[in-house]
């Protein structure tokens, strides 16, 4: 084959792109790696890779000119917004009218932004969302897999009892409780262990220092410390950075064609390049390969897709709140970046919410409870191309995030209820109580079964793949990235048994 021809193309390095890379070279198959985004793992001038929460600067988002902290108000927030250069930062807001999507960019995708948490959904709920898939296998094989190899722990409870660093969880906890509601501690990759050390300040701070959603300089074991370390690791697998896939067309003899922009950190295009493949897996997160596939569709490149291209699309349901404290129950100046305990009432046959406790990590007392709810929201979006943006655009109306809302109100009306506090309205930009225009957990667009057959591969093509959460109609119940690993570790064992020669 000619140079720039590759046997298999894992375009993007979030979850399942990195799951499907270490397994392709583990197999011995030579595997390149596209990320739009760059890598993370050189110190600035000041000494640090990311920059801090309070004090932001380019190296936080995704060519902007402002940073845009999704707490568009509370007071400290503002503050810390800041004008930006515009950079290729770590974390980006795509919008889409009603709907504003965080991702992360960068070699790890949303590992590098994500809060960390590591949950595996409840099993009755994963049989309803994806009744087609074995949840035997499942949940004795690949969900095990997926929290041994992503490095999943759990909090010491004799710590979180006495620490400083969750006092704001266990406020929070004593409401929820009080109004009858269960919590239940959430598995994180954050090192626990280290939080620990940090709180008793043997180690440089991270969680404790107010860093998540622009990169922690230390203690999360994102992908680029697991899956993807293990992947580079077989020798067979490499990574091209600040290259951003662009067209996908097949050629005659069935390998794939790539045009893939190259940019410098600033966003100065250096050239196009192209790059062919015999097996092409997408992984670049649900915005990323569905806007790969209509395009592709749309324009003509492979016109054998169907229709069910950009369809199934969710915000997994989520929507996020504040409730004001009372005076006396203090959460204490110093808030834990990563979440560890959630109010769990996702058994709850009437008004099913899970909703992790969130910090408000300002470093002083806020007298605040925030609140990541994830709702079972039944409504759907979808996505048609734009030719004169080139772009995919999202079809979601702003009343499609009420039953978010609905749901969350009926928990939280009744903590507020018992505990006598009420919800804050100070920080969302105006003066509602529950955002929905957000959404940290972007899923489907390419749905399993749908767009693509029972293991991800795309209908109406050979050879080509769908690894990420995509594949995942909407929802999942709880935080996604356990699920879209589990279902990349079984899709790409099938794949490999049956669809890929292997040395
Ligand atoms: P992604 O991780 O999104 O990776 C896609 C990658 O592809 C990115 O690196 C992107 O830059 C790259 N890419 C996109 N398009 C292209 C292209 N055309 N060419 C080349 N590269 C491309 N989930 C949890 O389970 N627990 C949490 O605590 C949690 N907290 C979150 C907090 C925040 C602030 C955010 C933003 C997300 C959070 N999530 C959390 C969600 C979780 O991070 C995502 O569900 C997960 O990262 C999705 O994985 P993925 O494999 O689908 O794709």
């Amino acid at each position: 084959h000619a140079a720039g021809h590759s046997p298999a193309v894992v375009i993007g390095t979030g979850y399942g792109a990195a799951v499907t890379a270490l397994r392709l070279g583990a197999a011995g198959v030579p595997t390149v790696m596209l990320e739009m985004g760059r890598l993370w793992d050189t110190p600035a001038e000041d000494g640090t890779i990311f920059s801090s929460m309070l004090t932001p600067d380019r190296r936080a988002m995704w060519f902007k000119e402002r940073t845009e902290a999704p707490l568009a108000s509370f007071l400290w927030m503002d503050l810390a917004n800041r004008d930006i250069e515009p950079y290729a930062g770590v974390l980006d807001r795509v919008d889409h009218g009603d709907m504003s999507v965080y991702v992360g960019r960068g070699v790890g995708g949303g590992s590098l932004v994500n809060g960390a948490m590591a949950v595996t959904p409840k099993r009755w709920y994963f049989e309803e969302v994806l009744p087609q898939v074995d949840a035997d296998e499942m949940y004795r094989t690949y969900f095990p897999l997926a929290n041994a190899m992503l490095g999943t722990n759990h909090v010491d409870r004799d710590w979180f009892e006495t620490c400083d660093s969750y006092q704001f969880a266990r406020v929070s906890r004593a409401a929820a409780e009080k109004a009858g509601y269960e919590t239940a501690f959430v598995p994180s990759v954050y090192d626990f262990d280290y939080m620990r050390r940090e709180e008793e300040g043997l180690v440089p701070r991270s969680a404790l220092a107010s860093e998540v959603i622009y990169g922690n300089n230390h203690g999360k074991r994102s992908l680029d410390k697991s899956y993807l370390a293990a992947a580079l690791g077989t020798g067979n697998v490499t990574i091209e950075t600040l290259s951003e896939v662009r067209g996908i067309s097949q050629q005659q003899d069935g390998s794939y064609a790539l045009s893939v922009r190259r940019i410098d950190e600033s966003g100065n295009v250096l050239g196009i390049h192209q790059l062919t493949a015999d097996h092409l897996f997408l992984g670049a997160g649900s915005l990323g390969s569905t806007e790969l596939l209509l395009r592709a569709r749309d324009t003509g490149t492979l016109p054998n897709l169907g229709e069910e291209i950009g369809q199934g699309w969710g915000t997994n349901g989520n929507v996020m709140l504040g409730r004001a404290n009372h005076g006396q129950d203090l959460v204490g100046s110093l808030e834990s970046g990563m979440p560890a305990l959630g109010i769990d009432a996702w058994d709850d046959p009437v008004n099913p919410v899970f909703a992790e406790i969130a910090p408000v990590p300002a470093g002083l007392e806020t007298w605040a409870s925030l609140y990541l709810a994830i709702t079972r929201n039944p409504e759907r979006g979808t996505f048609h191309y734009d030719p004169g943006a080139d772009r995919a655009v999202l079809d979601w109306r702003e009343e499609q995030g009420q039953p978010s809302i609905d749901a969350a109100k009926q928990m939280f009306d009744r903590i507020n209820e018992v505990n006598g506090t009420s919800y804050r309205y100070d920080l969302f930009g105006d003066t509602r109580a529950f955002e929905n225009r957000f959404t940290y957990h972007p899923l489907g667009g390419l749905v399993l079964g749908e767009a693509t057959d029972l293991h991800g591969r795309v209908k109406g093509y050979r050879n080509l793949y769908v690894t990420d959460g995509s594949l995942i109609p909407g929802s999942t119940g709880v935080n996604p990235f356990v699920t879209i690993t589990a279902l990349a570790e079984r899709n790409i064992a099938r794949i490999l048994a049956e669809d890929v020669r292997t040395r």
